[in-house]
């Protein structure tokens, strides 16, 4: 078996990796950098016979729309469902990929490969390892993943139950350098949620992503617990709704302690998109919050929405005490670098706001490094190639048999 990684090596993000036998061809994700100044792997001229996409966030997947349309994509149905709502609501048309829709645990073949995907928790819901095998060699590709997370179990079955013989692993590193230990669980992001809520005066408003299934329940158990109310917008109650016809846990716009505040643009979407949307449009009406509900009482809700928020902040600032912002995601977004949030710098400015009282809660997507070296102690490689990390060269201070590989030079596995 032929490995390239065409990025991935050194950065976080982007990644792609390539895996030939004689025969066939695939890819492991078709990544969009995070960096604005990284390249994009050129995907449009590689012949793959399919490509893996592991989950659903844009730098494992976001170059699927240069792909042939031909191309086979594989991935949780879920998680195609999840990026087309971004589509959707954003205004983008869908994707016309030839998608093919795995399951855990299922193995599935694509010429001379053999594919098992491993449901793996992370910070996007319906993502998965990959046990790869072909030419006598078993390759295991984790994606990215973490133990401590609501779906924390499935590390746990993959430590306690390892798959055996693995010639190479890659292993995904981006916490190499990066702490967890403020909150080192969700349940602990839950918590300080639940302290601030108890204690609010005014609104609070949780900016974290919509796509972050964990984090909406840890509001809504916050929210539950306080006697708060979770106001959710079009765009989030449209997600639920998608990860309800799997899951019946995650709550949804029809429960207690829920309502849904409807934007004027969103709203515009779904009218646009009827067939799309079905009767959603219909029920949301039943379950909305006005404006004039949320100034007449502000202590009693709890908005979760994204950085765009800002402007809905600065409206309840006055008379009531300082409004509450929990942000709750990864706090470099807030550095400048990364226009693509809009909002992220009005956000940044409320830190230094003496009128708003500015908390953070956060654990992250990926595993810290004790959780690394669980799993690549438990799966035992002959070979562990860093992957999605700016530090690979120092995996060898924390892993056995590591070998780093340079972006674009092919290695023979044999
Ligand atoms: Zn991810």
């Amino acid at each position: 078996m032929e490995i390239v990684v065409l990025k991935g090596n050194n950065e976080i993000g982007g990644t792609c990796i390539q895996l030939s036998t004689g025969s066939t061809t695939i890819l492991l994700d078709v990544g969009l950098p995070l960096s604005a100044t990284s390249v994009c792997v050129d995907v449009a001229t590689i012949n793959a016979d399919a490509v893996l996409v592991s989950h659903s966030h844009q730098d494992h997947f976001g170059l699927i729309d240069r792909l042939n349309p031909d191309t086979p994509v594989y991935m949780g149905e879920l998680g195609k469902n999840l990026i087309d709502a971004t589509h959707v609501l954003i205004g983008k048309k869908l994707h016309d990929n030839n998608f093919r829709f795995f399951n855990s645990w299922k193995p599935f073949h694509v010429g001379d490969f053999k594919i098992t995907p491993y449901l793996v928790d992370h910070s996007a819901i319906d993502a998965y390892a990959f046990l790869v095998e072909a030419d006598g060699k078993r390759l295991f590709y984790s994606g990215d993943f973490r133990s401590h997370g609501r779906k924390g179990k499935l590390f746990d079955n993959l430590v306690m139950h390892p798959l055996p013989d693995i010639d190479l692993m890659f292993l995904e590193g981006t916490m190499i350098h990066r702490s967890n230990d403020e909150f080192p669980t969700e349940s602990a992001v839950e918590k300080k949620m639940l302290d601030i809520l108890t204690q609010q005066k005014n609104i609070s408003f949780i900016i974290s992503s919509s796509q972050n299934i964990d984090r909406i329940v840890s509001a809504f158990k916050a929210c539950k617990k306080s006697g708060k109310t979770l106001v959710i917008d079009i765009y989030t109650a449209w997600v639920l709704e998608k990860v309800r016809e799997v899951s019946e846990n995650v709550p949804g716009m029809e429960w207690d302690n829920v309502r849904l505040y409807a934007d004027f643009s969103q709203d515009e979407k779904l009218k646009a998109n009827p067939d799309y949307f079905g009767d959603f449009r219909k029920r949301l009406y039943r379950h909305r919050v006005k404006w004039q509900e949320l100034t007449a009482n502000p202590s009693s809700f709890v908005y979760f929405g994204k950085m765009s928020s800002f402007r809905k902040i600065n409206a309840f600032r006055e008379g009531n005490g300082p409004v509450n912002i929990i942000y709750s995601q990864w706090q470099g977004y807030l550095d400048g670098k990364h226009s693509d949030y809009f909002g992220a710098d009005r956000i940044a400015e409320f830190r230094n706001d003496s009128e708003i009282n500015f908390v953070y809660a956060h654990t992250s997507g990926h595993a810290p490094l004790k959780d690394l070296q669980s799993l690549a102690k438990a799966l035992n490689p002959k070979i562990l190639v860093p992957i999605h990390t700016e530090y690979g060269e120092e995996f060898g201070k924390s892993f056995d048999n590591v070998m780093t590989l340079t972006d674009g030079v092919p290695f023979v596995l044999n």
